[in-house]
């Protein structure tokens, strides 16, 4: 069997032979697929990335067969990307170095539901676990607009925040993880439980430093949510409704997002169901408090569209409405035009609609304004996923220069590195795991930019470099 990669020169046949009894796919047409995720969003990362392909796939079908797995791939020397549901946006789970690619998605089972939390196999799906949940009366505290296709174990390894995020907090915030447990990259696999704050050692690492087989997170209780969609003359008016939403203390909220107007153009499935032309605030709050949002939206010069209880969303045939939220805004453009894409911009704390009204007419009519709010660090956030239309590089540099010079960092999606997003910068603790977990440096190494100058030292001297670099 030849590298389909062209990376590597292993032989793969006979790799393939030692991980049995575990499912492999060595059909090249398959393998290929498994080698995407969304980064398609971007220009840039598409041009980057769609030609980096893995080798064969492993699907182990419990934590037993993850060891097994990892120690063939410890033997061959064979680099390793981890893949949930392939959803990231930035090719995180993009096999760069070729290699293998090893899919949880068949460790699915929900393991235990307590009273305040559920623990669960990586591949386990999120929408999966919610239903689960819902049964006893619980929901997680957060999940991504993705949960059809995103595993709990991608959404911890890549993900941040999502719907809930406004009442609960981010992923990282205390309590949110409770614990997991991953697996080290060695002949012999050693498995080691991170609890509490230790989990955030391993959380958004992008699988370079641990496997993650099973995740422990905090549920609440489920309410009898209702997604509400209503319209606003004025972007800064519908910001403002959100901000005074999620400060409200006698209404309930687990989505808040506004939305310019001209982006609403693109969701046909809304057409008949609000006001054309107008700034849109998406949320979801309980049944009970439906009369307070009235009553708040009109206060603040809108006007209550659409109010979905379940029943009704699905008797007029309507995605959820989170369907128009975080990364769901973005597809439903990018469905109809791929010329799109978007950026992740954080805004000024505590939210300021003056702000986004003076950031407006500096953006240019080719940025779209779209926020999210969320509670992070107990404090109210709200960050900005515009929608970008696509010229240039130089274009985009100039749309997060101006982005940046207003006070709004830019948490760039158009770069692989793990350093260059969310992160911004070099996470030494991440580092220093992944050479405690995976000493010969096998898994996705190849989106850290800083891993090259560290790897051959100890974790404690790898750890020691956050000290230097906060001096
Ligand atoms: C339309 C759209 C909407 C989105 N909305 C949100 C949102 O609301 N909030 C949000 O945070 N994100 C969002 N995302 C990003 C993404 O969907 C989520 O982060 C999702 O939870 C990722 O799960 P996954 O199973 O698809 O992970 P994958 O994409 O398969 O993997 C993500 C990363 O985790 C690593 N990984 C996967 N499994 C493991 C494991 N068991 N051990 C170690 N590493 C592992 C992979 O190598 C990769 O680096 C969105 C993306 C899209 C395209």
């Amino acid at each position: 069997m030849t590298s389909i990669s062209g990376k590597t020169d292993i032989d793969w046949a006979a790799f393939a032979a030692d991980l049995a009894p575990v499912e492999v796919i060595s059909d090249p047409v398959l393998v290929k697929k498994r080698s995407r995720d969304f980064f398609w969003y971007s220009p840039l990362l598409n041009a980057e990335l769609r030609s980096c392909f893995g080798d064969l796939v492993a699907r182990p079908a419990d934590a037993g067969e993850m060891a097994h797995v990892l120690s063939v791939a410890h033997t061959h020397d064979a680099p390793v990307v981890l893949r949930g549901g392939g959803t990231g946006n930035y090719g995180q789970a993009v096999p760069m170095d070729g290699g293998l690619i090893v899919e949880t998605t068949a460790m699915n089972r929900i393991l235990e539901i307590g009273d305040d939390f559920v623990r669960a196999e990586a591949g386990a799906l999120m929408a999966d676990i919610n239903s689960a949940l819902l049964a006893q009366g619980r929901e997680m505290a957060m999940f991504p607009s993705t949960q059809d296709i995103a595993t709990v174990g991608g959404f911890v390894a890549g993900g941040s925040a999502g719907i809930g995020s406004i009442a609960n907090g981010a992923l990282r915030d205390p309590g949110n993880i409770v614990a997991l447990t991953a697996l080290s990259v060695e002949q012999t696999p050693r498995a080691r439980v991170f609890e509490g704050a230790e989990a955030l050692q391993i959380h958004h690492a992008w699988g370079l430093n641990g496997v993650i087989v099973d995740v422990t997170l905090r549920t609440v209780p489920t309410r009898d949510w209702v997604g509400c969609l209503a319209t606003f003359d004025d972007y800064a008016q519908a910001y403002a409704a959100g901000h005074a939403l999620a400060r409200a203390e006698d209404i309930g909220r687990k989505l808040l997002t506004t939305v310019d107007a001209r982006i609403t153009e693109y969701f046909p499935r809304l057409v008949g169901h609000i006001r054309p032309g107008k700034h849109l605030l998406v949320s979801m709050l309980p049944a009970e408090d439906v009369l307070r949002f009235q009553a708040l939206i009109e206060d603040m010069g809108g006007h209550v569209d659409l109010v979905l209880t379940e029943a009704r969303r699905t008797a007029l045939k309507l995605p959820h409405v989170f369907d128009f939220s975080y990364n769901h805004t973005t597809l439903q453009v990018l469905k109809q035009d791929r010329k799109a894409t978007y950026q992740q911009v954080g805004c000024p704390v505590p939210p300021d609609p003056k702000a986004i009204a003076a950031l407006r007419p500096k953006l240019g009519d080719d940025v779209w304004m779209h926020h999210e709010f969320a509670r992070v660090g107990g404090e109210i956030v709200t960050f900005d996923l515009p929608i970008i239309w696509y010229s240039t590089p130089e274009r985009l540099a100039e749309i997060n220069a101006t982005y940046e010079a207003n006070g709004f960092p830019v948490y760039d999606a158009h770069t692989w590195r793990v350093e260059g997003g969310g992160l911004k910068n070099a996470d030494y603790t991440h580092l220093a795991w992944k050479k405690r977990m995976d000493p010969k440096g096998l898994l996705n190494a190849a989106k850290s930019a800083v891993w090259p100058e560290v790897r051959h030292l100890s974790p404690e001297a790898i750890e020691a470099r956050k000290t230097q670099v906060a001096q």
